[in-house]
């Protein structure tokens, strides 16, 4: 059987979309071959990859002044990425930091430019919290403004789109797709795939096309979106199976009414696992409540002694993965699209019984 798995990345993946996987996978399509063994230059490849953007343009409702490209190296590479790309002639860029996702991402462009940090970490009544813009100090002459939408180990989320005429870069790799989303608001969206998307080894960059065109002389040629866009993300040899699982994704995802009713089954989850932690003595949630994410809900036990009898006891329960970040230790479930509202009925209801015998 399968069980509900609250894994922060690689994440669950519908059942529905690895059934139809598995019936292709040793011939796609009657051709004879498996989409892996496939050149990714031949006819049937490309016309896959294409459908794949189609559908996540639809998803998104991408207007067409953007590029969407299927690449490689994790989001983290997108940390080197955006600033050799984006930094331009006066080689500033404005960081929001909220947490240790967007450390990484300001820490590494740290090294190819001056980078102002905007603190934006709070604490509202001893709960973590994202300061309001009004309190930050933007610079007047940054090439771009980064945040990460969702921080992924803190749990912690915007609650809107930051304001600014400059170009917003933005961290989406554990929300994108869990909710609808003003992309014509970004310059840049990023987000590896093994997420909310499909498994790991894809990363996409949604980028406004007159932001292309100005990367430092010196850029690796992989990691040059002007390339990777004139030549449809195959510069070299895309990650051609992560692409093509990540299609069935989308095509799952437009099947079961797109991203406002996935989103609307996301509230549902959430509501139900924070509103059962808020009634709970034995367990509590360290976000103020607007900055609570949608998809990565960490929580504590009252009693932290008790933490691998849960863990274990879960385990056991088809609860999987909810052990913390190594860095922050407590439990965190990720309840990411593929993650069912079945699967938090079941994960709270095991919390409840748990907590009725160890109380
Ligand atoms: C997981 C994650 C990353 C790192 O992704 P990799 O693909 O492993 O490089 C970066 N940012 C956020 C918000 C994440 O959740």
């Amino acid at each position: 059987m399968r069980a509900y798995n609250f894994c922060a990345g690689p994440a669950a993946l519908p059942t529905a979309v690895l059934e139809k996987a598995q019936q292709e996978l040793l011939d796609w399509h009657g051709k004879g071959l498996s989409i892996m063994e496939m050149s990714h230059r031949s006819k049937d490849y490309v016309a896959v990859a294409e459908k794949a953007e189609a559908d996540l343009r639809k998803l998104m409702n991408i207007p067409e002044n953007y590029k969407v490209l299927f690449l490689q190296g994790g989001a983290s590479l997108q940390f080197s990425a955006i600033p050799l790309n984006l930094l331009g002639k006066n080689n500033k860029a404005d960081y929001i930091h909220t947490g240790i996702w967007s450390e990484k991402a300001l820490q590494e462009a740290q090294r190819y430019g001056d980078i102002h940090v905007v603190e934006a970490g709070t604490k509202i009544d001893g709960k973590l919290a994202i300061t309001p813009q009004s309190q930050w100090n933007l610079s007047d002459d940054a090439a771009y403004v980064h945040y990460a939408d969702n921080e992924t180990i803190g749990g912690l989320q915007f609650a809107g789109i930051p304001e600014t005429d400059k170009p917003l870069v933005s961290d989406f790799s554990s929300s994108i797709l869990s909710a609808p989303l003003d992309v014509s608001k970004f310059g840049l969206i990023y987000a590896g795939a093994q997420k909310n998307i499909g498994p790991a080894g894809l990363t996409l960059v949604i980028i406004r096309e007159d932001l292309l065109d100005q990367a430092k002389p010196e850029i690796p040629s992989l990691l040059k979106y002007s390339a990777q866009a004139k030549n449809d993300s195959m510069v070299n040899t895309p990650s051609t199976y992560a692409w093509y699982l990540s299609g069935l994704v989308f095509e799952w995802l437009l099947e079961n009414g797109g991203v406002d009713a996935i989103h609307q089954v996301n509230l549902q989850k959430a509501q139900l696992l924070y509103g059962y932690i808020d009634s709970s003595d034995f367990y509590a949630n360290p976000i103020a409540e607007a900055n609570r994410s949608i998809m990565n809900v960490p929580f504590t036990l009252a009693n932290p002694d008790l933490e691998k009898l849960f863990l274990k006891e879960a385990e056991e329960n088809h609860l999987l993965n909810l052990a913390g970040h190594r860095s922050v230790g407590g439990m965190r479930a990720s309840i990411y699209n593929a993650v069912p509202l079945e699967g938090v009925q079941a994960l709270v209801n095991f919390m409840d019984d748990f907590a009725k015998r160890n109380g």
